[in-house]
């Protein structure tokens, strides 16, 4: 193969081991999603890990791994290596030694949808396509839209009408083309494979495509780098279509065939959902193969409600074949450890950050974390792109007002000392 087309040998797919070639464009086998696979030996003996160390701290430094052709000119936003950052407080809450939280809030548009839209878009344009479609919850059509303007290509965005209303602005001001729908993420997917063809789009459909996963794989290669290549006990990731989840196992499955990493276990992995939306925990509590989709989804984690997804079968292969967990927290919840988590971090914690931290309690309030674990959760989007639901009644001051009132108001607000 021509260095030019980097070290993808070819697809396959997830289903039935149906092989295809991967300089043309491919969708989906059997209605499931294909994997982008590579020559590991060669990407080994030409790739040294250290070699890592004097590129650039971005997504782009594990080019070997990505689809996108090496030396090619890449549609980027400056995918930043995301912090991993040491949550102490954090951790003596729930009595660990150490926890980390892999801010992925930092990225463009403030949410790892980033990820995976930069290599597929990057992709879609590769193979000539310039009208990009994608149902959301939220933070993939911004994602599309921010990456699409980057690129000159048409986004199109099909959300349900009550998402949070900072992501369809964020859609509008890149100026992708956007459209409410009175249903779920199904009823959007489903427009767009609808008029697909008519259209011309080129579908962004988590799993619809290949090239998202690769995009997401990176946050566990970018883990792995940043522990010394020796990866934690437990991973707890907030779970909806499954890309981000199904595209670490991936990664490790990746390092570890290269020989990258200094440890043999690899992480636990623990796809929490919210009782509103738990197809996966109910299949893997069933032992179940593929997930029923879950009827009439509600949660204020916008993006954990997807009732049904394609790699759901791939989700379940990668908690199970890890030793891991797929778990559901209340509902109700979840703000209340949303707010916990960002008063004992600082960082902007979404809500679907919020349910890991409600699985954290439950995995160690049943002995299942043990105290000397090693623990990653990941945030996943910044809490400010969410109407925060934060119940708001703030003292008011009045410039004109006695000082010593003001005062008196204030310290109505300080702990006692
Ligand atoms: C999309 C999304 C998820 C779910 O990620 P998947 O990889 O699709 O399972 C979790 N959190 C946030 C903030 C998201 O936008």
């Amino acid at each position: 193969m021509s260095s030019d087309d980097g070290f993808v040998t070819h697809l396959e797919s997830a289903i039935d081991g149906t092989t295809f070639e991967a300089r043309a464009e491919h969708t989906v086998h059997q209605g499931r999603p294909l994997w982008v696979r590579y020559d590991l030996p060669a990407v080994a003996s030409a790739l040294a890990k250290h070699a890592l160390e004097a590129r650039s701290p971005n997504m782009w430094r594990y080019r070997e791994l990505l689809p996108v052709p090496p030396g090619r000119p890449v549609i980027s936003l400056h995918e930043s290596v995301t912090p991993l950052v040491e949550c102490p407080k954090l951790a003596s809450r729930f009595g660990l030694p150490q926890v980390w939280i892999k801010d992925e809030s930092r990225l463009p548009t403030g949410s790892f949808k980033a990820r995976g839209m930069a290599v597929a878009v990057n992709m879609a344009v590769r193979f000539g396509r310039r009208r990009l479609a994608v149902p959301s919850n939220g933070n993939a059509g911004g994602a599309l839209a921010a990456y699409a303007a980057a690129a000159g290509a048409e986004a199109y965005v099909f959300m349900p009408a009550d998402t949070p209303r900072g992501n369809v602005e964020e859609c509008v001001l890149a100026g992708a083309r956007t459209f409410l729908v009175d249903g779920l993420i199904g009823d959007c997917a489903k427009i767009v494979r609808q008029h697909a063809e008519a259209m011309d789009w080129f579908d962004l459909s988590a799993l619809k495509e290949p090239y998202r996963l690769e995009g997401k794989k990176t946050m566990g290669l970018e883990l792995a780098e940043q522990m010394n290549w020796r990866l934690p006990d437990w991973i707890l990731y907030p779970t909806g279509g499954g890309t981000g989840l199904i595209g670490m196992w991936k990664a490790f499955q990746e390092l570890a065939a290269l020989g990258w990493l200094e440890d043999r276990s690899l992480p636990r992995m623990v796809a929490v959902q919210s009782d509103g939306c738990a197809p996966i925990p109910r299949a893997f509590e069933a032992a179940q193969r593929f997930a029923e989709p879950w009827p009439d989804p509600h949660t204020v984690a916008s993006g954990l409600r997807v009732p049904s997804a394609i790699g759901d079968f791939l989700i379940l292969d990668a908690v199970r074949q890890s030793g891991g967990r797929a778990l559901a927290v209340e509902e109700s919840r979840i703000e209340e450890w949303q707010s916990l988590a960002a008063g004992l971090t600082g960082l902007g914690i979404c809500p679907e950050t919020g349910a890991c931290v409600g699985a954290l309690d439950q995995l160690i309030h049943t002995g299942t974390i043990r105290p000397s674990d090693r623990v990653v959760l990941f945030n996943t989007a910044s809490a400010t792109k969410y109407a925060l639901g934060v119940v708001l009644d703030l003292p008011r001051l009045h410039p004109s007002a006695d000082p010593a009132d003001s005062l008196r108001t204030i310290r109505t607000q300080a702990p006692p000392r």
